[in-house]
């Protein structure tokens, strides 16, 4: 059986000996975009690319602005800053991330407390977030605060796992009744949509990364995006190490970041994006074909959830248990199909190990038996 597996992954994703998890799909006009970066002279952080492409993610999102970044990273990193996270605050998000999310919540001195996700989106669960919420925190006039540590709860960030959206409209309602800030970590889910609104675009801000394996991608890079003209410009301004405009003077008015995502990379962004629609299509089909032969061979296949449309950034399928997962992982990785599992879990990492977590009984399920599949562009 897992013969017949590997055969078809190779066969879908161009046949090769080695079959990566995420390739990046370049089209060739990156190359005229960089040509006239270069001859430019306006390689770094000021130049016409990096608006550009803020505008062409704008545009495509239906956000009214967005901030481009180094990566998707400083993204969240800033807009977890602008949204008031402070030390000694807390941020409710979900254990079955990457470790960037954990990462950027540590970074402005706030700990993570892990809350569960759901068995279908594979995202931030609503109903465990306001049990969570009704039963370990008390909400008074100037925002919620957890009963065991007494600590604010300053925001919440929700992620769109594989590119699959969670429930998002629910999540932002309960984020409202308890005055919680929230943040979408859409750095999976450019592309998808929830109930026809492009995930990201729901709370506060969002945050989209460019990283050589996502979607489409400037090498490094990332995006912010909100509707909120004040927090869009706190965005560029502590991006781009708060200096003040002026012909010739440096006056900094903050400590700021060297977070803007140079002119070179975003030239490379504004022609993927270009691609995007292209991409998604063929994504969706990979999806298809996927879907049905998984369900011949009566393996579950991740699909879409209710409400939802996937980019189907990475297709995934779930074994029985942890020994079957792991006997895949190994006869897949001997025949040069590069599957992984889901991450380790971010409460189970050292340095997140000792914080708060809720009940994560389905963020476990799923981490025993997923195994994501080889999903670049197919050409
Ligand atoms: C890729 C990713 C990020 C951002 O990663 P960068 O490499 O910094 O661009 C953040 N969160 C999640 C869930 C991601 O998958």
């Amino acid at each position: 059986m897992y013969d017949k597996i590997i055969d078809f992954i190779r066969e879908e994703q161009g046949g090769a000996k080695i079959i990566p998890l995420h390739e990046p799909r370049f089209t060739g006009d990156e190359i005229g975009v960089l040509r006239d970066c270069i001859e430019s002279g306006f390689v770094s952080s000021v130049g016409e690319y990096v608006e550009k492409f803020e505008k062409a993610i704008a545009k495509f999102c239906g956000a009214k602005f967005a901030v481009a970044t180094v990566n998707g990273t400083a993204a969240l990193h800033t807009a977890l800053k602008i949204a008031g996270v402070e030390p000694k605050d807390e941020v409710l998000t979900q254990s079955l991330t990457f470790v960037a999310t954990a990462n950027a919540i540590s970074y402005t001195g706030a700990s993570p407390v892990f809350i569960d996700v759901d068995k279908d989106s594979l995202g931030l669960s609503p109903e465990k977030l306001e049990n969570f919420l009704r039963k370990d925190s008390k909400l008074k006039k100037d925002g919620t605060f957890n009963k065991r540590t007494g600590r604010r709860i300053r925001a919440c960030v929700p992620m769109h796992t594989f590119g699959h959206p969670c429930r998002i409209d629910e999540i932002a309602g309960i984020c409202r009744k308890y005055k919680i800030i929230m943040i979408e970590d859409a750095a999976e889910s450019l592309g998808s949509l929830y109930r026809n609104k492009h995930t990201g675009t729901f709370g506060k801000a969002g945050i989209l990364s460019f990283n050589g394996n996502k979607i489409i991608t400037t090498g490094g890079g990332g995006m912010i995006i909100t509707n909120d003209a004040i927090f869009a410009k706190r965005a560029k301004h502590i991006t781009t190490t708060a200096k003040l405009p002026h012909k010739w003077d440096y006056i900094h008015d903050e400590i700021g970041y060297n977070y803007r995502l140079p002119n070179i990379n975003s030239a490379i962004g504004y022609a993927q994006v270009k691609k995007l629609k292209g991409f998604l299509a063929k994504k969706r089909l990979l999806a298809e074909r996927y879907a049905k032969f998984f369900k011949s061979a009566g393996i579950p296949f991740i699909s879409e959830p209710k409400n939802a449309c996937s980019n189907y950034w990475l297709n995934s399928i779930l074994f029985e248990n942890r020994s079957k997962r792991n006997s895949f992982l190994e006869f897949a990785h001997s025949r040069g199909i590069l599957v992984r599992p889901a991450w380790r879990l971010m409460s189970e990492l050292d340095m997140f190990k000792s914080y708060q977590c809720g009940n994560l009984e389905n963020t476990k399920w799923l981490e025993e038996r997923i195994v994501n599949l080889p999903s670049s562009v197919p050409k």
